[in-house]
């Protein structure tokens, strides 16, 4: 286990200048800012404080952070002595790292980790301000409006997006990996004529190609894989909301997390973690073996006619696991239909402003833009596009 605790106690958590628990992260800044003396200043690099940057090639078993201990269920209420003036404040852990004190009205922060999925190694701040991520999202639906649901269009406030906060798993792996199957090289083409009837031949045209069994065998490093780990947002399936939000606005540049601290999430939302690493083990297996199979392709070009891979295996030798807070703005829309509803989610990302998202169509507008004429190319290949788009969610 690799601890990233601050090892700070519970309640105040001070300007280091004027001893004020009023702070809060300024986007505008990139900085904890206190509200009393308008000092700014940040956490420190999240890697380098612990040692989180140790060469992968030597990574071996599994290596967990604090932060990333499987989730225990149980009582989230904290107490918290107030350091201030005595006074015990219970603070629901689940929904909230910070609370003010009733009696001195100081803020009171969980300083350290708690079993229950809601305090991270490491965390991301948002760097995209919430205009820049209104103007994303207002882009994202404009060029989606044709077809979009007359309602929805009708309902649209991109004001309305959140911050939030969301956890994810932060993955090193120390790999090697064996890929076994076969690959074709064309030898010849050529063209046949064959006679079908009396007065009619058409041509055929034929492949040769010669059949080899191969191998490739290698070392694979990887460095900072991300797999979001709330069940509600990383959700396989996507009969009742958009899923895999954060697979879809990555990727983020994890290496500038900063060490956790309850002052970045003021004014913010947060999902608790609830997906463990077993939970997780089998989609992380799945990305490794994918970077396998890109890593093995430059060594395969000679196989013209494609390859095969019938037994891949993957050893792990190491892993490196920690939990952090990365940031989205999240615009969130309940579509009503006959059948139900639907959650429809648009997410920017918070460091890049990369956006993604899905957004109800209206399907006799698809309809009356097809029949429209000389739309009917441009009208029919949007609706494919937008069949899949929906289907897969992101
Ligand atoms: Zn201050
Ligand atoms: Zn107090």
């Amino acid at each position: 286990m690799i601890d990233t605790d601050r090892g700070k106690k519970h309640g105040l958590d001070k300007c280091p200048r004027c001893g004020s628990s009023d702070i809060h992260y300024r986007v505008e800044s990139r900085a904890l800012v206190c509200s009393y003396c308008r000092h700014a200043w940040n956490e420190d690099n999240a890697e380098r404080a612990f040692r989180l940057d140790t060469p992968i090639q030597e990574l071996s078993g599994e290596n967990v952070a604090s932060g990333a201990q499987d989730v225990q269920a149980g009582d989230a209420m904290v107490t918290i002595k107030c350091q201030g003036c005595g006074a015990e404040v219970v603070v629901k852990s689940d929904e909230t790292l910070q609370a003010r004190c009733h009696w001195c009205r100081q803020v009171l922060s969980i300083n350290h980790q708690i079993p229950n999925g809601a305090v991270p190694d490491a965390v991301l701040p948002f760097t995209l301000t919430r205009e820049q991520a209104v103007e994303q999202i207002q882009g994202f639906v404009s060029s989606r409006r044709t077809f979009a649901n007359r309602a929805f269009v009708r309902e649209f406030v991109p004001e309305n997006v959140k911050g939030v906060y969301m956890p994810c798993m932060v993955v090193d792996g120390n790999l090697h990996t064996d890929l076994r199957g076969t690959g074709e090289i064309t030898t010849r083409t050529y063209t046949v004529q064959r006679r079908v009837s009396r007065d009619r031949t058409v041509s055929e045209r034929y492949w040769d190609a010669s059949v080899h069994e191969l191998g490739r065998s290698f070392d694979i490093l990887v460095d900072d894989l991300t797999a979001g780990s709330s069940r509600q947002y990383d959700r396989t399936d996507s009969s009742q909301a958009t899923n895999y939000i954060l697979d879809a606005v990555q990727p983020y540049d994890t290496r500038e997390a900063l060490v956790f601290n309850s002052n970045y999430l003021s004014g913010f939302t947060s999902e608790r973690r609830d997906l463990d690493i077993d939970d997780l083990d089998e989609r992380v297996e799945d990305k490794f073996l994918s970077i396998a199979r890109e890593k093995a392709r430059p060594t395969i070009a000679q196989y013209d006619r494609g390859v095969r891979w019938e037994r891949e295996g993957i050893a792990i030798r190491g892993t490196r696991w920690v939990t952090m807070y990365v940031p989205v703005w999240l615009y969130s829309y309940y579509h009503r239909t006959a059948k139900g509803s639907y959650v429809h989610y648009i997410a920017v990302n918070g460091r890049t402003g990369k956006t993604m998202g899905s957004v109800p169509v209206s399907h006799p507008r698809i309809f009356a833009l097809a029949c429209a004429g000389g739309a009917v190319a441009t009208a029919a290949s949007a609706v494919v596009g937008w069949g899949v788009f929906l289907s897969n969610g992101f």
